[in-house]
């Protein structure tokens, strides 16, 4: 009997042995970095020589790793590697599956701090950020394997006399998974695991900027003895090998989570059948936000100002549901503005291997340059008040930046920067403030600070995001407790973490016998 799930608690980094667990783990990990690393195809390290380099952001010439990337042939190898192993994967029991799962949450409880660190030094995710991220990947692993339990009793179906009727979930064949970075460990091993536990193979292509954090599950899945083909790793350019796997006849879905043009691209070239492909390829895309938090003239301005600060500047505003845009009541606004600034001010920004250093460097040198370019675009637009240039040049590092009074139709108010960069709107009042929320392409996350539950009540009818927070930041979703996904241009709403995102992979068998 498998036990309730709960979400798997955050390190104490006060507690001075997880502290010194952590500093160790990092000091062990620096001790491998620049090593090589195979693709993983059918069970075996393939190398290629051709190679793709992975950097610190936050010292952007100490390199990772090295991966060997593949090319159309490695594509076409994993593809059929993950066909052969689909013809027996799907026919193994659905808890000998969830099992394949709950052995590698334990592993990764194990190996917490270490995995906590691959990502401190990849991808630039302070201490608790990291740690929160591993948390979350064994939060996906206990989840979605207690998911295929719950779905392999199918459901009752209304009798027919003379009958015995029975529905069953099967799975779909052969995806492709195609993480971001930002979440390298928790966003990939969520919708890799997804599709595997429910009885499909995959073929993975990690992002470039998270290569080693995408190896950490392939080995996690090796030492729990996930058959051959099952899992294939294959790094790689999106632009070379990224269509190739897309269009592939042989590949029955796609799951992305990425940027909305690179969603929108793929759910177009997945639209058109393939010679020899017969059926329609199932596309989940989560894609990206404008998230915006409402603050009313009934709020409570202090709270409000830490959790825009929290929100807006957390992972150094990289994360889907980042705030980028603050909509505040024009009675409230300067008193807002004021404690905002006073908030974000004391944010400490810095390589995040010293745990004291709240933002670190944005991932890479475009992300570095492009979020340079809308601050200039947002100084046109609006009015400077914090930050506006980048820090130290050890790393992408950009200052926490805040541009007040901007027209709820400019730019920075529209387009995802997904960085530090945050819009400040003025609204008239309420309604005016949920006008503008809404008035974007997007609807990922919300939040609405206001003491007045009739504005409360408004805001849950109308403001029109797939996770909306109530006198709360619109950031830290838990699995199980908040299932994550977007309206309108932020994606399928596949809601990751919650109940109806393994049926995304499944589809229902029926089988009626006559007695
Ligand atoms: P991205 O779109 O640049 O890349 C995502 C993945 O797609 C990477 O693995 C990349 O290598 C791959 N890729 C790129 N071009 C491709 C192509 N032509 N064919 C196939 N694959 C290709 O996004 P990113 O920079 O990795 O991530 C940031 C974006 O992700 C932001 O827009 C953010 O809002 C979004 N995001 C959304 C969610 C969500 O749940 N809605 C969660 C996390 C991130």
């Amino acid at each position: 009997m498998v036990s309730e799930f709960r979400n798997h608690p955050l390190t104490d980094f006060s507690n001075n042995q997880n502290h010194e667990k952590q500093l160790q783990a990092l000091e062990e990990v620096k001790g491998q970095l620049n090593k090589t690393f195979p693709l993983f195809i059918d069970g075996r390290d393939v190398e290629t020589g051709d190679i793709l380099k992975s950097y610190n952001p936050c010292q952007k010439d100490q390199v990772i790793g090295n991966f060997h990337k593949a090319g159309k042939q490695e594509a076409e190898q994993a593809i059929a590697a993950a066909q052969k192993a689909f013809e027996s994967w799907r026919f193994v029991s659905p808890n000998e599956r969830a099992e394949v799962l709950f052995k590698a949450a334990a592993i990764m409880r194990r190996r917490q701090f270490e995995l906590n660190a691959w990502m401190i030094l990849e991808t630039g995710k302070n201490w608790v950020e990291a740690d929160a991220d591993t948390a979350e990947a064994i939060d996906f692993l206990e989840f979605y394997g207690r998911e295929m339990l719950r779905y392999a009793e199918g459901y009752p179906l209304t009798p027919v006399p003379g009958e015995k009727n029975q529905l069953t979930y099967i799975p779909l064949g052969v995806g492709a998974v195609i993480p971001p970075w930002n979440f390298p460990l928790a966003i990939l091993a969520g919708m890799t695991t997804a599709a595997i536990v429910a009885g499909n193979c995959v073929v993975l292509k990690p992002s470039s900027d998270a290569p080693a954090i995408g190896y950490k599950l392939v080995e996690i899945m090796k030492e729990v003895g996930l058959p051959d083909g099952v899992l294939n790793y294959i790094p790689g350019s999106g632009a070379v090998i990224g269509d190739h796997i897309v269009t592939h006849s042989k590949i029955r879905f796609i799951s992305f989570t990425g940027s909305k043009e690179v969603g929108l691209r793929i759910n177009q070239l997945a639209a058109t059948p393939q010679k020899g492909q017969i059926w329609i390829k199932r596309v989940v895309a989560e894609m990206g936000g404008k998230d915006a938090i409402i603050v009313d003239s009934e709020a409570d301005v202090d709270d409000a100002a830490k959790g825009v600060s929290a929100a807006a500047f957390g992972y150094q505003g990289q994360k889907c549901s980042a705030c980028s845009r603050a909509i505040i009541d024009e009675s409230v606004y300067d008193e807002f503005l004021e404690k905002l600034i006073r908030e974000s001010k004391q944010i400490t920004m810095g390589s995040v291997e010293d745990s004291n250093n709240f933002m670190g460097a944005v991932i890479n040198k475009s992300a570095h340059d492009n979020t340079l370019r809308y601050i200039e675009i947002g100084k046109k637009e609006g009015r400077l008040v914090l930050g506006g240039e980048a820090g130290d040049g050890a790393g992408y590092y950009i200052k926490p930046t805040i541009i007040a009074d901007v027209d709820s139709k400019a730019q920075l108010a529209q387009e995802e920067v997904f960085a530090p960069v945050l819009a400040v709107i003025k609204a008239k009042n309420f309604d005016h403030a949920l006008e503008i929320a809404n008035d974007t392409e997007f609807g990922l996350t919300g939040a609405v600070y206001s003491g007045n539950r009739d504005k409360l009540e408004k805001a849950r009818r109308i403001f029109h995001t797939g996770n909306l927070y109530l006198n709360r930041k619109c950031t830290g979703a838990l699995v199980g407790g908040h299932p994550f996904g977007g309206f309108n241009m932020s994606g399928t709403d596949s809601k990751a973490g919650g109940r109806d995102y393994l049926l995304l992979f499944l589809q229902g068998k029926l089988v009626a016998e006559k007695i």
